[in-house]
């Protein structure tokens, strides 16, 4: 039997001074703002996260998030596998604060002593899940014509893909607690 969730209330800054480490293997269907976006909720997601301070006394998580879902191909409407393979490096800040953390990491925001973990894996998520996805062309169940082919949009970049509201919805979500 496989554990279901991660620390709803975890103590971050406790974490990161015993630069605790979480592996865990999470069921999408366990996590509801990704089952929401995902084809039926399927899917299951490998984590592995560890937390430490960096050399500003800030509670940095960092590691991967890997596994598999499935979305769906708005081409042609059918279900698409999905493949998560990211990297974690998230810093934990308050909102105030938010704007000012090395562009490398993510913000995470908590005004408190604790975070929800779920939530925080379910952020990372979001950004790496592409908001709209597509078949390779040789797999898809729509067949184009050339000129077609030449008004589907191009590949979204990564950095594009990237939601710019998560910290906003990091903000709902604390709010809703
Ligand atoms: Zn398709």
């Amino acid at each position: 039997m496989f554990e279901e969730l991660l620390p709803t209330r975890a103590e971050f800054r406790k974490l990161a001074q015993k630069q605790a480490e979480f592996k865990k293997v999470l069921q999408v269907s366990h996590l509801p703002r990704i089952a929401d976006v995902v084809y039926q909720g399927e899917g299951e997601v490998a984590i592995d996260l560890s937390f430490a301070f960096n050399e500003k006394y800030q509670v940095q998580v960092a590691g991967t998030i890997s596994g598999q879902t499935t979305l769906i191909c708005q081409r042609c409407l059918q279900p698409m596998p999905l493949t998560i393979d990211t990297e974690v490096k998230v810093i934990i800040t308050t909102l105030e604060q938010a704007d000012q953390i090395d562009r490398q990491f993510d913000p995470f925001i908590s005004d408190g002593d604790v975070i929800d973990l779920n939530a925080l894996v379910q952020e990372e998520l979001l950004l790496a899940i592409p908001f709209v996805s597509y078949h390779d062309k040789s797999e898809c169940q729509v067949s184009l014509s050339s000129n077609q082919q030449n008004a589907l949009p191009d590949e979204v970049s990564n950095e594009s893909k990237k939601n710019p509201f998560h910290v906003l919805s990091s903000l709902k979500k604390s709010n809703e607690e």
